[in-house]
């Protein structure tokens, strides 16, 4: 059944189950701040119309009176998360509650427009085929504007390209776009590290690197979002220099391809990630050195980040996250030395950096364009919302 709730405060409690349920009554009542009363009314309406259930195998017995959770049924509704890279279309279905149920990879041969809605078009059939869906969310490297057009993705070579609007209308399905940072912060924001908590930071690894701020229950974005500018943050005085100049800036220091780069010129043969880090476990020289600088250099930028936003703690995913694994006294270090010792401890959490992981980013951008009725409601937004799109 179709997500529409009667008015602004059903959409409010049909919200907070999904966020935070299973919940009992009493609870839910506290939470929103809602006469007893009136919650009754209004979940007795949303079972009513199939949003939420109750799950009397949760019932708890207080004071004789059994008190029966409500819950969202997660399997009621499935969204299609993309994430696109340059040769590949990776495509993840989740239930409501964000939950991966499939995941498979299609390859793509250009990245011309039309060769990538049609790529995507074909991942939504393949899914369709088992799960209904019912909106479709795209993550990318770049700049994305609320209407789901992308204003620049130099790995694409695109400028402004309607992308959500095009696969709408080669799917007949409604679907989003955002930065692929953007959906990574609202998934650990509804669904992961983030979830109940409305400040936190975050960074990303990979092949560049990503910065994201929850604060006072927002995510902090504008139209400069997904130009990547803590990228050439500095870091490192003597550090190896990016393709721009810098000396040990955070592209230089953090990102995957640096990294191997390094690595690669310091053993005079091709080194991938996976051996990069057995190479660090095993203690080789070479590697324990790139590890143990770039180690220190991410403890500098968590430490800036800890001092500049005072989040609760900052998350660390992204495909190079084991780099904080495997040199994690070198990240205190640098935590360290940029902390001034009467401050709190910085908190840090780190997260999965597979492609699953971002195209479930992906789908939580569908799910939250589905629940939150971003077509029909540009203007308007519910108390839940998180983020300005
Ligand atoms: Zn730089």
């Amino acid at each position: 059944m179709p997500w529409k709730p009667a008015d602004d405060l059903a959409q409010s409690v049909a919200l907070e189950v999904l966020l935070h349920g299973p919940l009992a009554r009493v609870e839910l009542a506290r939470r929103l701040d809602l006469a007893p009363a009136t919650l009754t009314r209004i979940s007795a309406e949303l079972i009513d119309v199939g949003l939420l259930v109750e799950t009397p195998q949760l019932a708890e017995r207080r004071a004789g009176r059994p008190s029966i959770p409500l819950d969202v049924v997660a399997e009621a509704h499935y969204f299609l998360g993309i994430k696109l890279t340059g040769d590949a279309v990776m495509a993840a279905v989740t239930n409501l509650r964000a939950g991966v149920v499939n995941y498979f990879e299609l390859a793509l041969s250009s990245t011309e427009p039309e060769t990538v809605v049609e790529r995507i078009a074909a991942a939504a059939g393949r899914a369709g085929g088992s799960y209904p869906i019912d909106a479709i969310g795209i993550g990318l490297g770049g700049v994305v504007a609320g209407d789901g057009s992308v204003s620049s993705a130099p790995f694409l070579g695109w400028t402004d390209v309607p992308l959500a609007r095009l696969v709408q209308q080669a799917t007949g399905i409604p679907a989003f776009a955002a930065n692929d940072l953007t959906a990574f912060m609202e998934a650990q924001h509804w669904f992961g590290l983030g979830a109940g908590h409305d400040n936190f930071a975050a960074l990303t690894l990979g092949v560049g690197v990503g910065f994201g701020c929850v604060a006072n229950g927002r995510l902090l974005a504008n139209d400069d979002s997904g130009v990547g500018l803590v990228g050439h943050w500095p870091l490192d005085p003597l550090g190896p220099m990016c393709n721009r100049g810098h000396r040990g800036c955070a592209e230089s220091m953090l990102t995957v391809p640096a990294i191997l780069r390094d690595i690669s010129t310091a053993l005079d043969r091709p080194v991938d990630w996976t051996e990069f880090l057995s190479l660090v476990r095993a203690g080789q020289p070479a590697a324990t050195g790139i590890a143990t600088s770039s180690g220190r250099a991410l403890g500098r930028l968590i430490a800036a980040v800890a001092n500049l936003v005072a989040p609760s703690f900052v998350v660390v995913g992204g495909e190079g996250v084991d780099l904080a694994a495997v040199s994690a006294r070198a990240v205190d270090e640098g935590i360290r030395e940029q902390r001034d010792p009467r401050a709190s401890t910085v908190k840090v959490e780190l997260t999965s950096g597979t492609n699953e992981s971002w195209c479930r980013g992906a789908a939580v951008i569908a799910l939250q364009g589905y629940v939150l009725d971003r077509r029909r409601v540009a203007s308007h937004r519910p108390a839940l919302s998180s983020i300005d799109t």
